[in-house]
């Protein structure tokens, strides 16, 4: 069965060197050893909470993508992707020594920035920065997505608080973004990494269900893979590898969930791999099994001739094995592999023999602007996930960053009364991320809002009762206009108000 990650301990660069003599040129890693040095020299005297030399980040992040045979680039920009913004050297110097590319990366990557957990994250904000570096650049994202595997990895050292919304972020925003960009790899490691900080009952269920079919299947599939291979043998079909798979955690979960928690209902929890030469190759696996095997109804997958959105191709069946049991399939070809594991960035990817994958006949730029086309669309999907998870709430902040929980369109009166009583009543005029706007303009999340104030001010408006979305607002309002005495013509409108509140009950 193959394991998803493996990182060796004490992780030098020789362990990052070894991994890369695997598809890169000898004479191009003298460049890596010369851009370790570099940041190791940079990095000198920094410790990540875990009590490790920093530049320990930095290298086991670029040997994760040394194990998935990214292009030297990416590694060298992975290895310096926290130089420019931790310490002192500049993107003037790295561009001085690295070259126009790696400094376009970092200057990506620091856009990016580091993400400040001030209560609740700047989701949006967040998310758009993040679609705005992809669009510059996939290959940032790439980067990014090591980056977070890794800290995810080791997020024991942080405290409770950050480990939740780190975790949070990577499942709610990181892992549907690498979904979308086809990086199955990278989806499920961000997936099954995160999973037991946020779910840590569930967690421990799902490993143990797991690990029990694991342990009760594994001598039956290692009989069918067995059976497979002759079959394939016969047929002369040569198979590049079949092996077991097992269904991600956070998947199983998923599925477990739609299920009402009976595994036997899941048939994919372990499944067999079978990786051919070519797409006829595909189609003639399917019928040799189908020969070997009964098919389970509605159980074949055509994902070759109908790929998924997010471009996966395979053929998917469930047969009915020895003595009954079933057991699905996967057959692919080795680039459809690849695609599946790493989605675009198999465009930088090296396969088995060293060369390069072929790029696409569209030309690889318009593919390029059309997947960041698709993707900026799509933003609206990830921002049902948001609300969906936030429900209908938003999250503003002060210019201090103090988060303010407001229901959806509230606006700055609303925002000036969830801060005091006296902020709201002398509340003149506002600025949203820095703009002078009116006061009854509907906030959004993210949005960084200062009340300007009036220390003269009499009293709230009687019109701020008619846009104000909250109902702490509200009666504030109502407590401060019935203390001005004398006050006639705010009464009317109370009246109107209830009058019309009446009107639509009888409706
Ligand atoms: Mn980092």
């Amino acid at each position: 069965m193959r394991e998803s990650l493996n990182i060796p301990e004490n992780l030098t660069v020789n362990t990052l060197l070894t991994e890369l003599k695997k598809y890169i040129p000898k004479k191009d890693l003298l460049l890596i050893t010369l851009t370790y040095e570099f940041a190791d020299e940079a990095h000198a005297g920094q410790k990540r909470r875990s009590g490790e030399p920093y530049i320990q980040h930095p290298l086991t992040a670029a040997y994760i993508l040394a194990t998935m045979r990214i292009d030297l680039p990416i590694i060298v920009a992975t290895i310096l992707h926290d130089v420019p913004e931790d310490t002192e050297v500049t993107l003037e110097e790295i561009e001085k020594n690295f070259g126009k590319d790696i400094a376009s990366m970092l200057k990506g990557i620091t856009k990016l920035g580091k993400i400040k957990y001030r209560g609740v994250e700047r989701y949006i904000e967040n998310l758009r920065k993040m679609f705005v570096a992809m669009a510059e650049d996939i290959r940032v994202m790439i980067i990014k997505f090591s980056d977070r595997t890794h800290n995810l990895m080791t997020l024991d050292a942080q405290p409770k608080n950050k480990q939740h919304r780190i975790a949070l972020e990577s499942l709610e925003i990181y892992a549907p973004i690498a979904n979308r960009l086809g990086m199955g790899e990278f989806k499920g490691l961000l997936e099954d990494l995160s999973f037991p900080y946020i779910y840590p009952k569930e967690y421990k269920k799902v490993i143990d269900i797991r690990d029990k079919i694991l342990t009760d299947e594994k001598k039956y599939l290692e009989e069918i893979i067995k059976l497979g291979k002759k079959e394939l043998e016969k047929s002369n079909i040569d198979f590049i590898d079949i092996h077991g798979r097992r269904k991600r955690l956070y998947r199983l979960y998923q599925k477990l969930l739609q299920k009402g928690w009976e595994s036997n209902k899941i048939f994919d929890i372990v499944a067999i791999r079978i990786i051919v030469k070519d797409i006829g190759d595909c189609y003639a696996t399917l019928g040799i099994l189908h020969k070997l095997w009964r098919p389970l109804k509605g159980r074949i997958k055509d994902y070759i001739a109908q790929p998924k959105p997010n471009g996966y191709e395979s053929l998917h069946t469930t047969v009915f094995c020895e003595n009954g049991k079933s057991v699905e399939f996967q057959i692919r070809t080795q680039q459809m592999h690849d695609e599946a594991e790493y989605g675009v960035a198999a465009h930088w990817h090296y396969d088995e023999k060293g060369k390069r994958l072929p790029k696409k006949d569209v030309g690889w730029a318009k593919e390029l602007a059309s997947i960041q086309k698709d993707v900026l669309k799509n933003i609206k999907d990830l921002e049902d996930i948001k609300v969906d998870f936030f429900k209908s709430h938003i999250f503003v902040f002060t210019p201090q960053g103090d988060v303010i929980d407001l229901p959806e369109d509230a606006t700055p009166i609303d925002f000036a009364y969830q801060i005091h009583t006296d902020v709201g009543n002398h509340c003149n005029g506002a600025k949203v991320n820095d703009q002078l706007v009116s006061l009854d303009t509907p906030l959004k999340s993210g949005d960084v809002v200062d009340i300007l104030s009036e220390k003269h001010r009499k009293g709230p408006s009687p019109d701020w009762l008619k846009t104000v979305k909250t109902h702490s607002a509200k009666t504030r309002i109502k407590q401060a206009l019935s203390k001005s005495e004398g006050n006639v013509w705010w009464k009317t409108i109370f009246q109107k108000e209830d009058e019309k509140k009446k009107k639509e009950k009888k409706k």
